[in-house]
């Protein structure tokens, strides 16, 4: 481990359960090789959960010995929706579901408390820049990417030029809420799924775990008559659709099947908006087995409608290192901002 760096970043995932640290030279390389977890308290509270980030950042610099005084910044991602400061979203979320987080400015919040400069992603922003860096490193700027994230919904970021796309209003790369086509997705009576967000049709209301919950697996469990899956409850039956498709099982593959088609119809959009260098697939499934895994990302590839001169450039790959990728790529956030240009 060195410590001869001159000066290094912080970067602290924050989750529902745990926050992740790590800490990244100035020269971009990482000095922790390994998730560094501790509990996020966020069901507690925004005071206790600051509480708990301060903690984190002072835990993984126990773990370096490194003194704060060489820390420049610290990058900090959340899972959203947030606005591109930090602001976490006036209806709560998933996460942040007591009122006292509603409408908080958590990135402030953690400035304050550290006295040190936080800048902020929301989580699949954090992750897409991760796998943008890792893939290209010095020639980071020189290229873009779309990062497509399948968890309990569809995250992910698009990143141009080294730099995550934010928007006027801090909601680019939203690409879950992204409405794709259905025509020839569904199958025969299949009902058009819904998303949470309210819309009708678009890409997370089938890639996602959610999807699979409330419009996949009901549908597909009227396609097999007595599948074991019929036997759990719907939300246990979800979580179970991956083990069945590395096993084989022609109902799961019917659902990752679709998943796959809407994230290449996504990709297909992205390829008509920003053109992507490479487009990277994200989630669980990055942790299926690899017969499997490669099985899915050749189906998104197939789904993904590129031009001749598109195909000839672009490149599509995994997100790598799920659990460590969103501190990553806050630290590589807060290091590109931190940087003289
Ligand atoms: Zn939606």
């Amino acid at each position: 481990m060195s410590t001869s760096e001159p000066w290094v970043v912080v970067g602290l995932d924050n989750g529902g359960t745990s926050n992740n640290a790590t800490v990244l030279g100035e020269s971009g390389t990482f000095l922790v090789d390994a998730l560094h977890e501790t509990p996020s308290r966020v069901q507690d509270g925004p005071e206790a959960a600051i509480d708990a980030l301060a903690e984190a950042f002072d835990g993984v610099l126990a773990h370096t010995s490194l003194g704060r005084s060489l820390v420049r910044a610290v990058g900090l991602d959340t899972p959203g929706p947030a606005s591109a400061l930090g602001v976490i979203s006036s209806k709560g979320s998933t996460n942040f579901q007591q009122p006292g987080w509603w409408g908080f400015d958590v990135r402030t919040a953690l400035e304050n408390r550290l006295a040190i400069p936080v800048v902020y992603n929301n989580d699949g922003n954090a992750a897409a820049l991760y796998a943008h860096h890792l893939l290209y490193g010095l020639d980071a700027t020189q290229h873009s990417s779309v990062s497509a994230i399948i968890g309990t919904g569809l995250g992910g970021g698009v990143v141009e030029a080294g730099q995550v796309v934010r928007g006027a209003a801090g909601m680019a790369g939203e690409l879950g809420h992204v409405h794709i086509p259905m025509d020839g997705l569904l199958a025969e009576g299949q009902p058009v799924p819904r998303c949470g967000c309210g819309f009708v049709g678009d890409a997370e209301s089938v890639a996602s775990l959610t999807g699979i919950e409330k419009n996949l697996l009901p549908y597909w469990l009227t396609r097999f008559e007595g599948h074991p899956l019929a036997e759990l409850p719907v939300r246990q039956a979800a979580r179970a659709v991956r083990g069945y498709g590395e096993a084989g099982d022609p109902l799961a593959l019917r659902i990752f099947e679709q998943q796959a088609m809407a994230v290449g119809r996504l990709f297909t959009i992205a390829a008509n908006f920003t053109d992507p260098s490479t487009y990277f697939v994200g989630g669980g499934v990055v942790e299926a087995a690899p017969a499997f895994r490669d099985w899915f990302l050749d189906e998104v590839r197939k789904n993904t409608l590129l031009r001749a001169e598109q195909e000839a450039v672009a490149t599509f790959a995994l997100v790598p290192d799920r659990d460590m990728a969103g501190a990553r790529g806050a630290a590589i956030a807060a290091l590109v901002g931190t940087r003289p240009a």
